[in-house]
């Protein structure tokens, strides 16, 4: 008997396009976008402006480029940023923010909640010295929802009162908005209230919404026409996007099914929590196992056909939207059956 498919929940960057998706990336209207712009490029990068509330954006290869193309901009030499603890952009870069983009890292308590810092650590940290060698606090890097917190949401009123602290300190604002379109489901707000205050924001379309590829950076005008040079400096640069561009598009028309795979999270949270494991409770997509062997545990779920990531010291298990419901009621019954 051959065994079965493993449940994949590593991460929702795991969904393959679906036929709609091949089916308008096959049709798709392309130019040459290095060159002067590429016609279904333009489209999804107007649709995504309009979105995020800002008035241009800028497709870009992932979500690591987008972070490293905002931050190229936003930091120099000398300076320092600020990131809540845990950070994608301190812990699963390489570090480039600060040897590419020039910036020193500097972590933020996350006294609010799971990912979410204060007001008040922000502006604890915006009192830069004056002394000629100290570091020039630069840039709040915010980050919503917070992966490895495990997809926890900061309300808008939160992420308000963040960037302002940021402001009044003479701060820039970032926003890793890599699932914030998770976050605004949960929320039951558009993405662009999640932008207030921002000088810029990096969003994914590769993963619950389902793309193969594709990121984008949102700002200002001027933002984003610095962002082009330097996405081409990178060589981020694609010819005929709008293949990729196309998936972007229908991606962007499955916000609200993320509702789908929140629901599914928390199937999965009450199901592991009936059998006796110590789960988080999902805000979105995510649930987080406390175990005391993060490698043992996993080498056990992989046996009983479950696949999950670590992170941080805890197991990360994602919901997508290529493994609905029955495959997270099976991957419950798989993890009891074994008894993992
Ligand atoms: C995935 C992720 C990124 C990076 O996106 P890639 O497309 O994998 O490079 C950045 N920030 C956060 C919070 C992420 O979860």
């Amino acid at each position: 008997m051959t065994k079965p498919a493993p449940i994949d929940l590593r991460s929702d960057t795991v969904t393959r396009p679906d036929d709609r998706m091949t089916a308008a990336m096959a049709s798709a209207e392309v130019g040459d976008d290095v060159l002067d712009h590429d016609p279904t490029m333009r489209a999804l990068e107007d649709r995504l402006a309009e979105i995020l509330g800002a008035d241009a954006a800028l497709w870009v290869p992932s979500g690591t480029m987008g972070n490293l193309v905002a931050l190229c901009l936003h930091l120099h030499r000398g300076d320092q940023f600020l990131a809540p603890r845990g950070a994608h952009v301190l812990h699963h870069e390489l570090g480039s923010a600060a040897w590419l983009a020039g910036g020193m890292p500097e972590s933020l308590d996350c006294d609010a909640g799971p990912g979410r810092p204060t007001a008040d650590a922000v502006r604890a940290h915006t009192r830069g010295s004056n002394r000629y060698d100290a570091l020039r606090p630069a840039l709040l890097c915010l980050e919503n929802t917070h992966n490895s917190a495990g997809g926890t949401v900061t309300p808008p009123h939160e992420h308000a009162q963040l960037a302002a602290a940021a402001r009044d300190g003479g701060l820039r604002v970032h926003l890793d908005g890599a699932r914030i379109w998770n976050a605004s489901v949960t929320l039951g707000v558009p993405p662009g209230a999640l932008t207030v205050g921002a000088d810029s924001v990096q969003v994914c379309l590769s993963k619950g919404l389902g793309a193969p590829v594709g990121s984008a950076v949102a700002g200002s005008t001027e933002f984003v026409a610095e962002a082009r040079r330097m996405r081409k400096m990178l060589g981020g640069g694609v010819r005929q996007g709008g293949v990729l561009a196309a998936a972007g598009l229908i991606a962007l028309e499955r916000v609200d099914s993320l509702a789908d795979d929140h629901a599914n999270a928390l199937l999965l949270a009450d199901g592991l929590r009936e059998l006796g494991w110590d789960m988080s409770t999902p805000e979105t997509n995510m649930t987080l196992a406390s175990v005391p062997d993060v490698g043992l545990t996993l080498e056990r779920l992989r046996t009983a056909g479950v696949l999950a990531v670590p992170m941080h010291g805890k197991i990360r298990f994602v919901t997508h939207r290529d493994a609905g419901k029955s495959d997270v009621e099976e991957a419950v019954r798989r993890i009891a059956t074994a008894g993992v």
